[in-house]
């Protein structure tokens, strides 16, 4: 069976433990690869080998810099085709998927990132006949980022891109769930002339290789991107060392639709924003606020599309839901359905997990579900479930709808559907809210700030927001 195996120092090599774990194929419910069981002592390597490069890397001319990595785009764009069999292999979203949304966003990504830093500026304040200030913004060291299964190679690029491009060395860990495509971005970097030791990628449980990145002194900066409870755990560990840290969390974000909006438009975004990705994208609108006047409509003919959707082989053109990323993620999404039922709600479509004949026969498939009937406050409404689960809510007013978004503990995304300007300006200003989108969903520009706010994170990602955070700025004052 292939063994996954970690870069470190420009090599690939095992986990000095020789221990292994296994890599499931979610869409067959079995294992097909084996993952480095990597531990501190990886890590302790990975520091050694970020040690020797920094000295050259980060004083490397930012053009240079910029070329590896725009070598690097390119043989992602060379590969694309194998890496989009890859990346839904491992983790079960449909190929189409993966082949026209995470892959050209890797690419991009680094590509985005190797030219960002070409134009990143810095500031100068004068203090008229006293003294001018500069500010320069130079490379930290030794930087990790910690990055989830959902967006595989998306979310990975998305951090050491800008890490890179500002001249840090990264040790980087991929997801323990879904470690392919970082495997095999680490030959691609042997082949962009990557210098060794600039990118180390450590796989590996978060237990042992996350915590051994939050524990390590030399580790100066975290840049993560999962859940929230381990959110909080890395802070209570980096914290009290003054690591910076940017904490990219969970959501249970809003869709808000009312009556006066593009009804077609609206219901073919709400599908995409409800199961893309089997709904584990955490931008999702997982609580659909609907307008009375449009409920029955709205509920009618979503659930009739819902209905349509296709689930099945990921590599199938025809598919529209693959499978669910591991068995005990769907073993969670279906105790929360259970949960939904407990608590007053009704199942308006889906509900079950799906068995599908041939090769997939054990694979993990779960029905895209609609659950209408609950309050807010529940815990169906409250929680992140992070799979193929919507529910449905009506409001009656403006401020209804702001109360029942802004109603929960997350604060990462909303959506608002209208078609009068004033109202959707109002609503942008007052939810609570890192990103607000309107009459659209997932519509990205990477030059703007992305994170979110209360329990969805501490930070701020994209454009210059993200070379700022992985530079240290140094004010300099030269007295007149
Ligand atoms: P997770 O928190 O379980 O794992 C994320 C990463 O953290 C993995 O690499 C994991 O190995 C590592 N990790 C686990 N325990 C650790 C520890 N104690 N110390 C250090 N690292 C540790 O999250 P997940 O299940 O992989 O991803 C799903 C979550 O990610 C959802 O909550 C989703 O909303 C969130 N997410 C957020 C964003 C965003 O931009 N805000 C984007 C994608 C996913």
């Amino acid at each position: 069976m292939e063994k996954i195996q970690n870069y470190i120092g420009g090599s690939l090599i095992s986990p000095l433990s020789k221990k292994y774990i296994d890599n499931f194929e979610p869409a067959k419910g079995s294992v097909y690869s084996l993952i480095p069981d990597s531990d501190a002592q990886d890590i302790e390597l990975a520091v050694k080998a970020s040690k020797k490069a920094f000295p050259v890397w980060s004083v490397m001319p930012k053009q240079e810099r910029s070329a590896i990595l725009l070598k690097l785009a390119d043989l992602i764009l060379k590969n694309a085709d194998q890496l989009a069999f890859e990346e839904s292999r491992d983790n079960g979203k449909p190929l189409k998927l993966a082949s026209q949304v995470d892959i050209p966003r890797a690419e991009a990504n680094i590509r985005f990132f190797a030219t960002a830093i070409l134009h990143f500026e810095s500031e100068s304040h004068s203090m008229e006949n006293t003294a001018i200030n500069y500010t320069l913004r130079e490379p930290i060291g030794i930087v990790a980022t910690i990055s989830p299964w959902n967006l595989p190679l998306y979310l990975f690029t998305w951090k050491i891109a800008p890490a890179l491009a500002a001249g840090n060395c990264v040790i980087a860990k991929p997801s323990e769930i879904t470690p392919y495509t970082a495997y095999a971005l680490s030959k691609l970097c042997k082949e962009a002339g990557l210098p060794d030791g600039v990118l180390n990628i450590v796989h590996g449980l978060g237990a042992k290789v996350g915590e051994a990145i939050s524990l390590h002194p030399d580790i100066k900066v975290i840049s993560f991107t999962g859940g929230t409870q381990t959110g909080k755990r890395i802070a209570s560990i980096a914290a009290p060392m003054f690591k910076k840290l940017s904490l990219e969390l969970g959501g249970k974000n809003p869709n808000i639709i009312f009556d006066d909006c593009d009804f077609d438009d609206m219901l073919k975004t709400t599908m995409r924003s409800s199961f893309s990705n089997q709904g584990q994208i955490c931008l999702c609108g997982s609580r659909i606020l609907i307008q009375k006047g449009i409920y029955e409509d709205f509920k009618k003919a979503f659930v009739e599309r819902t209905k349509e959707l296709i689930i099945g082989n990921p590599l199938d053109d025809k598919s529209n839901i693959g499978a669910i990323v591991s068995e005990p993620h769907m073993n969670k999404i279906l105790s929360y359905i259970e949960l939904a039922k407990e608590e007053g709600g009704k199942i308006l479509a889906g509900g079950h997990r799906v068995y599908i004949d041939g090769e997939n026969k054990n694979g993990w498939f779960i029905e895209p579900t609609i659950i209408e009937g609950l309050a807010n406050s529940c815990r169906t409404n409250q929680e992140e479930i992070f799979g193929p689960v919507v529910t449905l809510q009506s409001f009656e007013t403006e401020e209804d709808a702001l109360a029942i978004a802004n109603g929960t503990e997350y604060g990462l995304a909303a959506t608002v559907w209208t078609s009068n300007l004033k109202k959707a300006h109002r609503l942008a200003q007052k939810l609570h809210s890192g990103i607000v989108w309107v009459n659209c969903w997932l519509v990205r520009d990477l030059r703007t700030p992305f994170g979110g706010v209360k329990n969805s994170g501490v930070g701020r990602e994209g454009g210059f927001e993200a070379l700022r955070f992985f530079t240290e700025a140094k004010n300099v004052c030269i007295y007149l």
